[in-house]
This record gives structure tokens, C-alpha cells and sequence, in this order.
């Protein structure tokens, strides 16, 4: 049976402290001279009010258990997305400074490649040095829903301990998801500690005032198993964890559970925590568009992220696509033709049904065009789109 703690209330170093107490105390991994390494989602120095980064607090309480449990060395490291010195990763240094930790930009030390057991995806993974030297692996992210991987939170925070051109790679090929899951394997967390004083939509760095997702819940989660808490972390926003691809991969190359019967929470129960009104990329994508729109019937991950590149290719072709011309993508197996129909505004919108999920809604009811796959691919989206709208103009 997996555990998962859960405490509520405003008092960041209050509850971070019960919900470590309720799993057992940070001395149950951390013994006395151990070298501990703490991993806090900073991506890229966004302020704290954001709900991007991990608040300090969190951080000021872990770095006090673990020398009180006796560790020798304390390492706070981190590969900002960005290379600045924002406020906050000033404030992060000074912290490390002042309790006798050390904060590691990662960028500035060596990786190292390591093999992955059983992988997913990619059998070799480069992770940081400094992380494979520690006796002590603490995975300290926030609690956000992500573009592509429909939320950031245990398993997504291993992309902060790779070399920055590994991301983009990542990326490049598409396979995150199966990246983030291949890095879990590769090194696992001891303890989880996850700060959800605020969750937030991420997809990458935008100014402060771009922050409409950004609410502030006052939660703490901790546990050991990154599946268990990812799941709970799902439910808690609000997003169906079967739809995370990431997450179902996880459990079946054994890094944990999904299944509810076999979580026991501790603290709080799931229905008090729950906020159930986390932004997804739909609704990321919908609030800032007018010439996209996402239809989201429950489609997982792998449509999510095609929806993340339509939007790209959608920005781009802004030139050609005419003034009140609007796309319509419509993805996910629950799709109903009714529901569309009331959204589309006449012969200015253009109808997308992607990935074979929406096959049967596209052969029966609705005049659109079907872009294939499970995913369909980037390079077919964009394709079909340029084809479109070159012969609609
Ligand atoms: S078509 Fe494939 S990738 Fe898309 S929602 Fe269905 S199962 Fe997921």
C-alpha cells in the first residue's frame, strides 16, 4: 500500500513539517553524514507568486530536517530553464547561504550518462553529477498542470537534473513523456515532497501578468511512491490521471501505483484538497486564441500535445489564415457531434478532428478533416493546416 500525506492551512513551514511527520520524519531516509540532495522545481526563476517555483519555506524546512536528522552535506541544485539571475534564484542562494547548504545551477557541473533498466524509450539518459554522488535524493516539485505532459509535478521534475540540450532533444522528438518516465527509472526519489501553496498552467516563461492560471491552495503533499503522488496531484486539479500517457507508463514499469485502493492518504482527505478547476491546455490554448479553439473530450496526453503544436503552427500562419477564419480541433474519444455543432460559428471555421479517437465522429456526423494517428504528428498537422487554408484563400 502506498502512502500519501496531505495537509492544508496557510502556514507553509507548519504543514510541510506535519506532512513529512505523518509519512515518518525526513529521518527515515536521511541518516547521519548522508550527503543529501534537494531538487525544488525553479524552472526559470519566476517569481513565487507565479505558482511556478517552489516556495522558499518549503525549502528552509527540508534543509533544517535533513541536518537535524544528521546529514553531513545539504545540495539544493537545479537547471534554470533560463540563465538569469532573477529574484528569486537570488533568494534561493541567499537561503542556501545562510543554513550552510550549497545552491547548484547544474548547467555549471557535469552530467553523466547512466543506463536505463527496462526502458521505455531511450536506454541511455544523462543525469547531474553532483544528484548520482548524493547518498540522498529528495524530488521537491510544485503542483501544476503542463501543456504536453498534462501535469508537472513528481515525475515531470527529473527534467530539471538533465543537461539543457537534452530537453530540447527531448522535445524535438517528441518523446517527453517517455523521457521524463525512462529518467524516474534511472534515478529514484527517496522522499517526495510536493509544494502546492498555488498550482499554475506551465508552458515555458511568460511575463508575470500572463499568469491567469495561477491559483493559491495552501496544500503540502509527501510520499514516497512518484506514481501515488501523481495521481493524487491529478485527481486534486482536477485532470482524470488515465488520460496522463507518462503516469500509465510508470505503473506498468514498476515505479508505482495508480490504483486508489492501494493509496492510504494521511493527513486531509482527497475531497478537502480537492480544487477541480486546474487549467488543461484546452482551456490554456482557448483563453488565448481567437483563431484556435480546442475541443477536449477527454483525450489523453498524446492529443494534448498535438493541440500544443497546432497552436504553434497556428501562430505561425497568422498571415494566411484571414481575419475571422477559425480553426476547430476537436480531439479525444468522448467527442459528441451535438456538443460541436453549437460551437461553430458558419463557413469561417475550419473543422480538425485529430487522432483516431474522433474517427467514428468524423465518418458519421461531421464534415471536417480527419488527421490520423495516436498521436497524429506534428509534421501532418502542420501539413494538412498549410493545405487547407492555401486552398481556402
Ligand atoms: S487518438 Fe491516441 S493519442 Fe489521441 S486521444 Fe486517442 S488514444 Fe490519445
Amino acid at each position: 500500500m502506498a502512502e500519501v500525506s496531505i495537509t492544508k492551512g496557510e502556514d507553509i513551514v507548519v504543514r510541510t513539517r506535519e506532512a513529512v511527520e505523518l509519512l515518518g520524519g525526513v529521518h527515515k531516509v536521511v541518516g547521519k553524514g548522508d550527503k543529501v540532495f534537494i531538487k525544488p522545481n525553479i524552472v526559470d526563476g519566476a517569481p513565487f507568486i507565479t505558482g511556478e517555483v517552489v516556495q522558499l519555506e518549503t525549502i528552509r524546512v527540508l534543509v533544517e530536517e535533513c541536518f537535524c536528522a544528521g546529514a553531513s552535506e545539504v545540495l539544493i541544485g537545479e537547471t534554470p530553464t533560463y540563465r538569469r539571475q532573477t529574484e528569486t534564484i537570488l533568494q534561493y542562494k541567499k537561503l542556501a547561504d545562510e543554513m550552510g547548504a550549497k545552491f547548484l545551477e547544474l548547467n555549471n557541473y557535469p552530467f553523466v550518462e547512466v543506463n536505463v533498466e527496462n526502458p521505455r524509450f531511450f536506454k541511455k539518459v544523462r543525469l547531474s553529477k553532483p544528484l548520482l554522488e548524493s547518498d540522498v535524493f529528495i524530488n521537491v516539485p510544485t503542483l501544476k498542470t503542463h501543456a504536453s505532459c498534462g501535469i508537472t509535478v513528481s515525475i515531470k521534475n527529473m527534467y530539471g537534473l538533465i543537461p539543457p540540450e537534452d530537453r530540447v532533444l527531448y522535445h524535438t522528438l517528441n518523446r517527453v513523456e517517455e523521457a521524463i518516465v525512462d529518467l524516474y527509472k534511472a534515478k529514484r526519489a527517496d522522499l517526495i515532497v510536493v509544494d502546492g501553496t498555488y498550482t499554475t498552467f506551465h508552458l515555458g516563461p511568460r511575463p508575470i501578468e500572463d499568469f491567469k492560471e495561477t491559483f493559491r491552495l495552501n496544500l503540502t503533499l509527501a510520499g514516497f511512491d512518484p506514481v501515488a503522488i501523481d495521481t493524487i496531484s491529478a485527481k486534486i486539479l482536477g485532470i482524470n490521471p488515465s488520460s496522463l500517457r507518462y503516469l500509465k507508463w510508470a505503473e506498468e514499469d514498476g515505479l508505482g501505483t495508480r490504483d486508489i485502493n492501494r493509496i492510504r492518504i494521511l493527513g486531509v482527505s482527497l475531497e478537502e484538497a480537492c480544487f477541480g478547476r486546474a487549467a488543461g491546455t484546452a482551456d490554456f490554448i482557448n483563453n488565448r486564441m481567437n483563431e484556435l479553439k480546442v475541443m477536449n473530450f477527454n483525450a489523453c496526453t498524446g492529443c494534448l500535445q498535438a493541440a500544443v503544436h497546432l497552436m504553434h503552427v497556428v501562430r505561425g500562419l497568422r498571415n494566411i489564415m484571414g481575419g475571422d477564419r477559425r480553426i476547430i480541433c476537436v480531439i479525444g474519444p468522448e467527442a459528441k457531434v451535438d456538443f460541436i455543432g453549437k460551437e461553430l460559428r458558419g463557413e469561417n471555421d475550419v473543422i480538425l478532428l485529430c487522432g483516431y479517437c474522433v474517427a467514428p465522429t468524423f465518418y458519421n456526423c461531421l464534415s471536417g478533416v480527419f488527421i490520423p494517428g495516436c498521436p497524429p504528428q506534428p509534421e501532418d498537422l502542420q501539413r494538412t493546416l498549410k493545405e487547407l487554408l492555401s486552398r481556402q484563400s
